[in-house]
């Protein structure tokens, strides 16, 4: 196993920061510079979409290449994209749509005019995802699909204009057949969207029922019954994305700085032993989960697969986005209590508890701790 970089590496590491120091909108041109900077990643060849192949206008990283890629606009704060549409459901649409559900999806996605939602999740079906029962049942002249159900946690489905779905077409056999993956209109008749308000106060998450759903059967991808293989295939991949490595190590940076402006005594709170020994004891962590993404990344340039380690990076990588957090809460001391912007204290302090709050779900999506340590003592530990 090689974790150095390579002299090509490093100067496409040089390539990928120049490109950031000449392109990235400064300061407060970031919101409206967004289109500029998607415009320059694309004319560049394909960098607004690195994850896809190069048949479908992506660049063709190779596996190092877009860690290097992703750690260096993580470490500059590029703007986000929502990963639904260009992460999610473009993959699946690449492997296993027709080439017009292509021709007409993947556009939209590349240039973020269409915003997508994942609808998977139940209230039955969570973590064992393989019991959905929303049920899609094809009409008597074989022309839709009717469905009817209700699908929860749904991210940003308010600001959604389509849903990708998982619905069940059959009860017969082993709960993974029958499941069939379907493409929806969010204001077709019969969907309605209605918010769930989290524990830190934002509505980001929602139910969604659908009643008497008419879903054209163009809309379906792949085959009938075969959508548990076409969304499980990618969830690995998802598990490697929310460990948000790069994104922790500045966010750890930021609590640090945050604690250093704390006057404790004579000193500041990173002067106080027991504080300290917490971020140090973060400040290994990371760097041990750096050394095993680089060990994942190793594998996977040598032909390799992510594999079950994702579970490793996903479990650990949301813990430690959580401890950060509570470094912070902690750092605000009373000033954390106030809600919102009125707050007399420092500015760190007016986010501190809604994002202690918001993070416990870190640890939820994407599958919960508890499913990833079953998944790391089997598969990768083989207990
Ligand atoms: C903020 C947020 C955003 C989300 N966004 C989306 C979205 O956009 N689209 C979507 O489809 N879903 C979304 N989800 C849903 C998410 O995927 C589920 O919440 C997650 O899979 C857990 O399922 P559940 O909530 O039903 O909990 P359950 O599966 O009921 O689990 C409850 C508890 O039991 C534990 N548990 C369950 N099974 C086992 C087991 N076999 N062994 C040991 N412990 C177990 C879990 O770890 C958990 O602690 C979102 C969730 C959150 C919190």
């Amino acid at each position: 196993m090689d974790t150095e970089f390579s002299q090509e590496d490093l100067e496409f590491q040089k390539e990928v920061q120049d490109f950031i120091e000449e392109n990235l909108p400064k300061g407060g041109d970031m919101w409206s510079g967004r289109s500029n900077w998607f415009q320059a990643l694309k004319e560049k060849g394909g960098w607004d979409v690195p994850k896809w192949p190069v048949e479908f206008g992506g660049p063709g990283f190779t596996p190092t290449q877009r860690y290097i890629f992703d750690l260096e606009m993580a470490n500059h704060n590029t703007p986000m994209v929502l990963p639904f549409g260009i992460s999610m459901l473009a993959p699946i649409l690449m492997n296993y749509g027709s080439k017009e559900q292509q021709e007409r999806f993947l556009p939209g996605i590349r240039d973020h005019s269409v915003n997508w939602c994942q609808g998977y999740s139940e209230p039955g079906a969570g973590s064992d995802l393989a019991s959905l029962t929303t049920k899609a049942v094809l009409s008597e002249d074989a022309k839709d699909y009717i469905v009817n159900g209700q699908k929860t946690w749904t991210t940003l489905a308010q600001m959604a204009q389509w849903m990708f779905c998982l619905t069940r077409t059959s009860s017969d056999g082993p709960k993974q057949e029958g499941i069939t993956f379907l493409l929806f209109k969010m204001d077709t008749p019969g969907v309605e969207v209605k918010p769930i308000v989290t524990l830190g106060g934002s509505q980001t998450v929602n139910d969604v029922y659908l009643t008497d759903v008419k879903v054209p059967v163009e809309n379906r991808v792949g085959e009938e019954g075969k959508g548990w293989t076409y969304a499980k295939g990618l969830l690995t991949h998802e598990r490697t994305g929310l460990a948000g490595i790069m994104n922790s190590v500045l966010a750890l940076e930021s609590a640090k700085e945050n604690a250093r402006s704390v006057k404790v005594a004579d000193g500041t709170l990173m002067d106080v032993p027991a504080f300290k020994n917490k971020v140090g004891e973060l400040e290994v962590e990371l760097m041990a989960l750096e050394f095993t993404e680089l060990r994942t990344l190793a594998s996977v340039s040598a032909g390799g697969s992510p594999g079950q380690e994702s579970s490793i990076l996903k479990l650990k990588g949301t813990e430690i986005q959580q401890r950060i957090s509570q470094l912070n809460l902690e750092a605000s001391g009373i000033f954390a209590a106030p809600w919102g912007r009125v707050n007399p204290g420092p500015r760190f302090s007016r986010g501190a508890m809604n994002g202690y709050l918001s993070g416990r779900a870190n640890t939820i999506y994407g599958g919960a701790s508890e499913v990833q340590k079953d998944v790391i003592s089997k598969n990768v530990l083989e207990l």
